[in-house]
């Protein structure tokens, strides 16, 4: 089990505290944006939390290095805030696969899309809106499971799309088998302007491949689908089965009882008083949002054009002789 969490400190003590969540049972890892939100309250600088974004969802350890020393470059004290934060819990490139490619919290953000509004009616109401959304929920994804099945789909359509998306590069990449035992060989990747002409190291045998993603993502990179087909190894049967339809059908296709007439209840709650919180006056147009905005709110924009701005006049004076 990966936990992403902010690192709230009641969350990291309660994590510490329990003797099961150590690996490889279970790991704490924290939410990129908070990192990168907590970074810029202390530091106040956009383009070092830019940076910061950066060096967290970098999948290389070469290219996460290579940011550091640029944000060391430009803020001792903003690299000594990062370098603090224990690599595993806030980088892609140390996290050694927990993660599953996921950085952030947007998931559980996600629920809390699926239940807006409900927070704010009455316990009743929110409890039956709260039913009725889940169970719309569960069953639009259980029609797209059987789509998928019908489809003769092996794989969720996120996998799908990335191994897809990975075959077709692979075949711009060039190979040479190092090991027959290991599966082992090095890819080169095509160039591509100023990027590409990366060599990556891919052992099959134990399912790796050195620039991070297949490890991430637990399916085959284009690097380790090239290595497959030079050792006529099925890439498709290394993709984790986690992304199995079936895997998807069994998770959405569980029933939900549907609610009889309070009439039929075992528990008579009508002497029950309740105090209506719900605005029984609405105003026109649509409701004011009641989440508290922080600093992950603000766009910035005006903050990232001054700095380029200032980047652009001080290489201005860096070029007067
Ligand atoms: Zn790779």
């Amino acid at each position: 089990m990966c936990l992403i969490s902010d690192r709230h400190a009641g969350l990291i003590k309660a994590v510490r505290e329990g003797p099961d969540f150590v690996s490889p049972h279970g790991v704490h890892r924290y939410c990129l944006r908070h990192v990168c939100s907590n970074f810029n309250n202390t530091i106040k600088n956009v383009v070092l939390k830019d940076l910061c974004w950066q060096a967290g969802s970098e999948y290389q350890l070469r290219k996460f290095n290579r940011i550091m020393d640029e944000i060391k470059k430009q803020d001792v004290k903003a690299f000594a805030y990062l370098d603090a934060i224990n690599k595993e819990k806030w980088t892609a490139s140390h996290d050694g696969g927990w993660r599953c490619g996921i950085l952030t919290t947007n998931m559980s953000e996600c629920i809390n899309g699926v239940l807006k509004g409900a927070r704010r009616l009455p316990v009743s109401a929110l409890v039956e809106i709260t039913l009725e959304r889940t169970v719309h929920y569960f069953h639009v994804r259980a029609m797209k499971g059987q789509k998928m099945l019908q489809n003769n789909q092996l794989w969720t359509d996120f996998a799908c799309k990335m191994f897809i998306s990975w075959q077709q590069k692979a075949v711009e990449h060039t190979v040479t088998k190092y090991s027959h035992a290991q599966q082992s060989a090095s890819v080169v990747t095509r160039r591509q302007g100023r990027h590409g002409m990366n060599t990556h190291v891919v052992k099959i045998v134990n399912r790796e491949c050195s620039c991070g993603k297949w490890n991430q993502f637990g399916i085959p990179c284009s690097d380790a689908q090239k290595v497959c087909g030079a050792y006529n190894i099925s890439a498709a049967s290394m993709v984790k089965d986690y992304y199995d339809v079936m895997a998807y059908n069994n998770t959405y296709s569980k029933h939900f009882e549907p609610v009889q007439s309070e009439d039929y209840w075992m528990i008579q709650i009508s002497s029950w008083s309740t105090t209506p919180t719900i605005r029984t006056v609405t105003c026109p147009g649509r409701n004011q949002t009641t989440r508290i905005h922080n600093e992950m709110d603000w766009r910035q924009t005006r903050a990232r054009q001054e700095a380029q701005q200032q980047q652009g006049d001080s290489s201005i004076q860096e070029n007067v002789p």
